[in-house]
């Protein structure tokens, strides 16, 4: 099924130079930029974007670490994107993340892991709405 997923490229990738390469793994698998924004988070909305983990003991840290420098917010279009933009990124901490994921190149840790992608349609409907409010949804 043709699908929408929200990916962010966090501000660990963004120091490293490695925006480019991050894309290019996404073009490559098939996964199709449809909107791209740059922008640096202000605390409030790195706190609603992952408000679902407000109570986890790293959400002060994870917070901060979203806004300490600039992302790349992308709505990706293709078969089975959700999914596959998982695979794609590889387990949430880097370390464990499967060879030729881009958690596996470009991650340092469980927190520094390079890339946010959606995990369900239902939270796929949510990112997408909450960073890019003009966009079709249906
Ligand atoms: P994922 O991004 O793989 O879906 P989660 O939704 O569980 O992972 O967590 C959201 C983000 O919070 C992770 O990508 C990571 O940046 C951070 N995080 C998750 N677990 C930890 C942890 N134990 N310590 C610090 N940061 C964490
Ligand atoms: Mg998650």
């Amino acid at each position: 099924m043709l699908e929408r997923t929200l990916a962010i490229i966090k501000p660990d990738a963004v120091k490293k130079q490695v925006i480019g390469d991050i894309i290019k793994h996404y073009e490559s698998t098939g996964l199709h930029p449809v909107s791209i924004q740059m922008m640096s988070l202000t605390k409030r909305v790195a706190e609603g974007f992952y408000a679902v983990h407000r109570e986890r003991p790293f959400f002060e840290s994870l917070t901060s670490f979203m806004t300490s420098g600039p992302v790349v917010v992308l709505v990706l279009e293709g078969e089975d994107a959700i999914k596959r933009n998982r695979t794609l990124m590889g387990a949430t901490d880097s370390a464990k993340a499967e060879p030729g994921t881009i958690r596996a190149a470009h991650g340092t840790s469980i927190e520094e892991n390079a890339v946010h992608g959606s995990d369900s349609p239902e939270t796929a409907h949510f990112e997408i709405g909450y960073f890019f409010p003009a966009m079709d949804l249906t």
